[in-house]
């Protein structure tokens, strides 16, 4: 019989995660971090091996944080597959699965937040409000649990990443923020636990995404350098899938994520589309 890994140690107390730090910096390991919120792929896992092969105590937390959702999204209905996920970490040998209850997060009475400025506000923040906020808040709390030396997030999420990168400095937490590339499926969609939502069907409408950053890229290597154009051009051919409804088609600085007008530099396509109802988004960088 096949010898199965041993499932990692789950903790959910912010008291019992101090204390397994604390033991693991005397004993002078670097404290690697991935900060998830569970219904683990592959993106999320070549994170994990990221921070497998950079640091000697890898903390990985799974947490559905309430606070960055919305109140007409996904909350209740975002999936929760602990064990599932336990026995996908199991084969990496981390050292600390950090699965904290609302309570222990949010006990009664909390009331601190974490803003960011203009880096928040464009594409997801304008379509989510409050979404960075309650993201920051929880990274920075995360943060302040695990206290890692170094933190690994993915481009899929790239405003995501901005966002705690701006909140590190401005703040000045001690932590290194590396950033991984996005994990595709064969046909091109990101890897996201909201893709669980798709039925065959619509799978294959997501499909949309990639392809429309795709074409994006091409036209760019054919000459075309007019974001308008390009927008306009990704805008109608994901119109002409049935059942997708544009959040937004955008063309943006990748360090400031202001509108840029002409792709003459490096340039961040983002998108954010809903396939009958379930919010997807990706982005790639163009050069010219
Ligand atoms: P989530 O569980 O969706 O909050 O994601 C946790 C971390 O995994 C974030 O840093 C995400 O950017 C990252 N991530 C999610 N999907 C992917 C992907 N397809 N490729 C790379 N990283 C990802």
């Amino acid at each position: 019989m096949k010898h199965q890994p041993e499932k990692p140690r789950v903790v959910t107390t912010v008291a019992e995660m101090r204390q397994l730090v604390q033991s693991a910096r005397q004993e002078g390991r670097r404290i690697g971090f991935v900060p998830t919120m569970g219904a683990l792929h592959e993106g999320h896992l070549s994170l994990v091996r990221a921070a497998k092969e950079a640091s000697d105590f890898v903390v990985v937390s799974i947490y559905v944080n309430p606070t960055q959702f919305g109140p007409q999204e996904d909350f209740a209905q975002y999936p929760r597959t602990l064990e599932a996920d336990l026995d996908l970490l199991a084969v990496y040998g981390i050292d600390v699965v950090f699965a904290p209850s609302d309570q222990e997060m949010y006990p009664a009475g909390f009331d601190s937040w974490v803003e960011v400025g203009g880096i928040a506000a464009p594409l997801e923040g304008r379509c989510r409000p409050g979404h960075f906020r309650g993201v920051a808040t929880v990274v920075l709390k995360l943060f302040n649990i695990v206290q890692p030396d170094i933190a690994w997030f993915g481009q899929k999420d790239y405003q995501q990443a901005l966002v705690i990168q701006r909140m590190v400095a401005d703040l000045n937490v001690p932590v290194e923020i590396r950033v991984c590339p996005t994990v595709r499926e064969p046909d091109g969609l990101a890897m996201s636990s909201r893709n669980r939502y798709l039925g065959p069907e619509s799978r294959q409408k997501a499909t949309i995404l990639w392809r429309a950053l795709c074409e994006a890229k091409q036209l760019v290597a054919a000459g075309q350098k007019d974001t308008a154009v390009l927008a306009a051009h990704l805008r109608s051919m994901i119109a002409a899938v049935p059942g997708a409804q544009i959040d937004y088609v955008a063309f943006v600085d990748p360090q400031t994520l202001s509108p840029v007008r002409q792709v003459d530099r490096p340039v961040l396509a983002a998108l954010a589309v809903r396939i009958d109802g379930t919010r997807l988004i990706d982005n790639e960088l163009i050069a010219p």
